[in-house]
């Protein structure tokens, strides 16, 4: 168990098991941290295509802003995405792994806007064998 005050970051994260992207992060980029995960199926490819996505965005947005004014000591919000099988959710064409990279950007950039005063970072994971390798995008 941990205390409100304990929670420093706040995470959105792909949920897609097969990846595993929330138990590698956890291992890989928030050893010795606690951060709250916003697990859902895409993570933050929802925020780069708000055109097709503007309910899922703005659920995940409100989920955040829920997050950051409830834990007061979240200071970093980390979006980690992957080459997530959710993009054929879009209808217009297909996605290259740079432009799965670059929405990454797009989605931290989002919420740069949203989180002005708290610090946006985001990686890619890429798979390794059995693990993943994150690469800050
Ligand atoms: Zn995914």
């Amino acid at each position: 168990m941990f205390q409100k005050e304990e929670v420093t970051g706040l995470a959105i994260i792909c949920a897609d098991p097969r990846a595993n992207l929330w138990k590698f992060s956890k291992e890989k980029l928030f050893k010795g941290k606690v951060v709250t995960p916003l697990l859902v199926l895409g993570g933050g490819v929802c925020l780069a295509h708000q055109d097709v996505f503007a309910t899922e965005a703005h659920f995940l947005i409100g989920q955040a802003h829920f997050a950051v004014a409830n834990f007061p000591k979240i200071n970093k919000i980390t979006v980690v995405g992957h080459d997530c099988g959710f993009y054929r959710m879009i209808p217009r064409g297909t996605f290259t792994v740079a432009d799965k990279v670059k929405d990454l950007e797009i989605a931290a950039d989002v919420l740069r806007q949203q989180f002005p005063g708290l610090e946006v970072e985001a990686f890619f994971g890429e798979v390794r064998g059995k693990s993943i390798a994150f690469k800050k995008v």
